[in-house]
């Protein structure tokens, strides 16, 4: 029989995932609908369920100082209405929140829900990307933290154990102030994304000072390359035309969607390619 368990502590929802195995649920927006029955019927959950969307220690959004400048904490209780109404969250993970569903899902659905689901649609993750965020994960042993792109290993895949949570995502200080975010869905509201786009980025003296691209959907998991970012930072504003081509065909290599009831391979991959010349070209430029 599939059990609900409603414990008190965070210490309390350790020890019943580590005794039951039990499946965590948080806003359930997407367990839910994963698992979803006919209408008026009881979802098909086949493992028991520990809700965590009410854990005291799992709540709140904290700044701290860490030698290099400011540090985000967000609990992995956190909704995304409570990301939009915090002053500290950084532009690009708002503009992400805020165009995310419709505020009914807004008020239920958590940050660390999206992450954990690993998909390669999520938009948030997508914007977590470009902030270098870290999952910070708890269990029997103490808490450690993994870089975003470490803990999603591919689609619904993560290296999240039977007998943890993720207790927190941590944002390091962003010094990248231009922001740039597209979500491309068949709707203004409650749409899944085609794909997503995020850019930040920072110019001195007309030249890319910092960069960081990310696209969501258009490979198992978000599609980022420091490599190719190392690339782009140095160049003068005027001489990105010149390395538009090499750069195109870096993430070309990377960029490799799948057919699916939202999109085609084809408009997927089309339109990364045009969000990043565009991003490239003019909204870096427009911001100087
Ligand atoms: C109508 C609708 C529209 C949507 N629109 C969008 C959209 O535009 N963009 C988008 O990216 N998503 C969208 N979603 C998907 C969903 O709302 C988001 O992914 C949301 O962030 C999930 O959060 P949640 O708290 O509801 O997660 P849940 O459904 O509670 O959990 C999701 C997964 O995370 C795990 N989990 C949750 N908390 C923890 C924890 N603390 N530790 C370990 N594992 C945990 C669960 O076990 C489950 O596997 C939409 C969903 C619906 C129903």
């Amino acid at each position: 029989m599939v059990e609900f368990y409603r414990p008190q502590t965070l210490e309390e929802a350790l020890q019943i995932r580590a005794e039951k195995h039990a499946t965590p649920l948080a806003g359930g927006t997407d367990l839910l609908v994963r698992y979803r029955n006919w209408a008026g019927t009881l979802p098909k959950l086949s493992n028991s369920v520990v809700y965590v969307g009410h854990l005291p220690e799992l709540g709140g959004i904290g700044v701290s100082g860490n030698g290099v400048g400011p540090e985000i904490r967000i609990g992995a209780a956190v909704t995304y209405s409570e990301l939009l109404a915090h002053p500290s969250i950084p532009e690009i993970l708002k503009r992400a929140s805020w165009e995310l569903s419709a505020p009914g899902l807004r008020n239920i659905a958590t940050l660390v829900g999206n992450i954990c689901n690993a998909s390669p649609a999520a938009d948030a993750v997508c914007a977590l990307y470009v902030l270098d965020a870290e999952v910070e994960i708890s269990g029997p042993k103490e808490p450690r933290r993994v870089p975003l792109h470490e803990f999603i290993q591919g689609p619904g895949k993560t290296v999240l154990k039977n007998n943890e949570l993720v207790t927190a995502v941590y944002l390091p200080s962003s010094s990248l102030p231009i922001t740039a975010y597209h979500k491309v869905g068949t709707r203004r509201a409650n749409a899944l994304s085609k794909l997503s786009f995020c850019g930040v980025a920072k110019l001195e003296s007309g030249s890319v000072a910092g960069v960081a691209i990310a696209v969501g959907a258009v490979a198992p998991t978000v599609v980022r390359s420091r490599e190719i970012e190392q690339r782009i930072t140095g160049l003068r504003l005027d001489d990105i035309e010149a390395s538009m081509a090499d750069i195109m065909a870096g993430y070309d290599e990377l960029i490799k969607p799948i057919d699916d009831q939202r999109s085609t391979a084809v408009y997927r991959k089309q339109t990364a390619h045009g969000l990043i010349e565009r991003f490239l070209r003019e909204e870096i430029r427009g911001a100087s």
